[in-house]
């Protein structure tokens, strides 16, 4: 083999081309990698839309599993043929300060794996090995896909949430459904709050373990401890500040919201608080992936071929896709 295929984006808001090239050689510290399968995240359609920083044209896709097919100088501890994930974050300085107060997912000259370095909507792709995981085995390559962001930084807000005994998520997609699983686990209460009139979505939603499930204008049973908001969608803000209790926090876990409306101060006060989630640290993938091997956890997938990128992501784009779509080469 000595070419590679790619779904690329050219310019932003137009659709994704189908492009060869040669095999590239992994440089100082970094692996090649041969795809598997590669998980459709909504940042992906911000990437083709535009509204995040990019360097165009670039092949977006970070949820990337894969097998090592060339390792470049310097690089230790991988074998050919060993499984690896990549995610998001593609690399970090080392040195700024964020990177060395433990909050490498603030770094001041990261690297973003398919915005700012090639991603996975390809047959290969080159990482830097720092940032690949080793992925429990028990998942397929395609069921482990949607864990590498949908997951991992979903993970992250949850954790944001802090202790939170009942928490609401908004917008029931590849992260929420993975995370009602995981919160499921620590004994939390779950409410799903989907589109208004989502009746299929608040079915999928009951038969992953919430107590609750219902469109974002309803009003849950009681007020939630934390709000998670994984649709791109402003209003959600003030909404899910009403849905909290005293103390409470709303947080915002996507990396592209539309304009939030004003609202009452009040909803704000009694300590209400809201906050957004950015990238990932490698810890955060560590200790999610430890969590994901020890408990009862499964995806859901819809897969399409690579070269149905534009499908895939129209798919995403109407919510018609059920837990998380991913493409394999
Ligand atoms: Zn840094
Ligand atoms: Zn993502």
């Amino acid at each position: 083999m000595s070419g590679m295929v790619a779904m690329q984006v050219r310019v932003p808001g137009k659709a994704l081309i189908r492009i060869e090239r040669p095999l590239p050689e992994p440089d100082t510290g970094e692996l090649l990698i041969e795809v598997a399968a590669c998980g459709v995240c909504r940042t992906d359609l911000h990437v083709l839309d535009g509204e995040i920083s990019a360097r165009y044209p670039v092949i977006p896709g970070h949820e990337i599993v894969g097998r090592v097919a060339a390792i470049g100088p310097t690089v230790s501890g991988f074998t050919l043929g060993q499984r690896v994930g990549v995610p998001w974050l593609g690399h970090t300085c080392g040195t700024c300060p964020y990177c060395r107060t433990g909050r490498e997912n603030l770094c001041d000259a990261p690297l973003f794996t398919g915005a700012t370095r090639d991603g996975g909507y390809a047959s290969h792709v080159v990482a830097d090995a720092h940032y690949c995981f080793d992925l429990p085995e028990r998942f397929s390559d395609v069921e482990a896909a949607p864990l590498l962001c949908a997951g991992l930084i979903g993970w992250r807000a949850l954790r944001l949430a802090g202790a939170a005994p009942v928490i609401g998520l908004y917008g029931f997609g590849a992260a929420a459904h993975i995370l009602a699983q995981v919160a499921r686990h620590q004994r939390r209460t779950v409410y799903a709050f989907t589109k208004d009139g989502d009746k299929e979505g608040q079915d999928f939603a009951r038969s992953l373990g919430c107590a609750w499930a219902g469109g974002s204008s309803d009003d849950p049973p009681q007020l939630v401890d934390a709000a998670l908001i994984f649709a791109p969608v402003g209003e959600l803000v003030p909404r899910a500040l009403r849905a909290v209790r005293k103390g409470g926090r709303v947080i915002c876990a996507g990396i592209y919201m539309s304009d939030i409306p004003s609202f009452p101060y009040a909803d704000l006060w009694e300590e209400r608080q809201i906050r957004s989630v950015a990238n990932l640290t490698r810890e955060d993938g560590t200790s999610f992936f430890e969590l994901a091997d020890s408990i009862d956890l499964h995806t859901v997938t819809q897969t399409f071929p690579l070269e149905d990128a534009n499908e895939a992501l129209q798919s995403v784009r109407t919510g018609k896709v059920k837990g998380a779509a991913v493409l394999v080469p």
